[in-house]
């Protein structure tokens, strides 16, 4: 596998979390710090956050990202998010599939399918999460709990849409617990997980898909963990939060 052929992307979730002058001070604070940066970096917010936030980096090599978006383009669903209302405002990246969503919001594989096909008519990059629990480890399905997860999400997926797909694997027990997963894992199952995608589209466009790691990564364990071979940047959550320690990230990711 050749990692130069990958651009790493280093995308901060920030979750339910910050207000609108606070996200204008968050993202005012990272700007200066990762303006070199040699790699992607995107900030996604809560959708309360979105306008300031597409305010906020205009003219700066941040990109800005939606946490999540319904599958419909419009109707009766109260509370929901259109993936065509983003892309009207200029949002460019949407996380579908996060854990928290699956867990604490019924999101199954088919409803993530359903939201990456909408976010994909629409022109906007999807990071779609895909990752086991401590169960699921601990019984030794790690791998097949990913390939289930990557295949139904990527159904009726195209090879020229893939372009458009940035995975993110994220072992739940490792999200926002402080545990992080070794950077040998971390580079096992991104591995395998390029292994699905090389069986679903060739080995050329798994060379070329970006394959972050997200949980628990912070401003002191980025380094080894962006020093995989086969771990292409990450999504961020608590450390995110941090104007410093998301910029040390962004720092470790420019340098592999
Ligand atoms: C996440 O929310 O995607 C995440 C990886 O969170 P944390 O970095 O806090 O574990």
């Amino acid at each position: 596998m050749n990692k130069a052929k990958r651009r790493a992307v280093i995308a901060g979730n920030w979750k339910m979390n910050k207000t609108r002058p606070e996200a204008k001070a968050l993202i005012e604070e990272i700007i200066p710090l990762v303006k070199d940066a040699d790699c992607g970096v995107v900030v996604c917010v809560p959708y309360t956050n979105l306008e300031t936030a597409l305010e906020a980096v205009k003219g700066t090599n941040i990109g800005v990202g939606a946490e999540n978006c319904h599958w419909e383009k419009s109707g009766a669903f109260t509370a929901e998010i259109s993936a065509g209302m983003l892309a009207e405002m200029g949002v460019e990246y949407v996380i579908i599939g996060h854990s928290e969503r699956r867990q604490y919001f019924a999101e199954s594989d088919v409803t993530v399918n359903r939201r990456v096909r909408a976010a994909l008519d629409e022109g906007l990059k999807v990071i779609l999460c895909v990752g086991e629990t401590l169960e699921q480890r601990e019984h030794g399905i790690t791998e097949r709990v990913c390939a289930i997860q990557t295949k139904a999400a990527l159904e009726g997926v195209t090879a020229k849409e893939l372009a458009s797909i940035i995975i993110a694997y994220e072992p739940v027990w490792a999200i926002g617990t402080g545990k992080t997963a070794t950077s040998e894992q971390a580079n096992e199952v991104n591995h395998y997980i390029r292994t699905v995608i090389a069986d679903l589209y060739g080995e050329e466009a798994a060379e070329g898909t970006t394959i972050q790691y997200g949980g628990s990564m912070n401003a002191k364990n980025a380094e080894e963990l962006l020093d995989q071979v086969d771990v292409d940047g990450g999504l961020i959550g608590g450390a995110s939060l941090k104007a410093p320690d998301f910029a040390a990230i962004v720092k470790a990711a420019s340098r592999t």
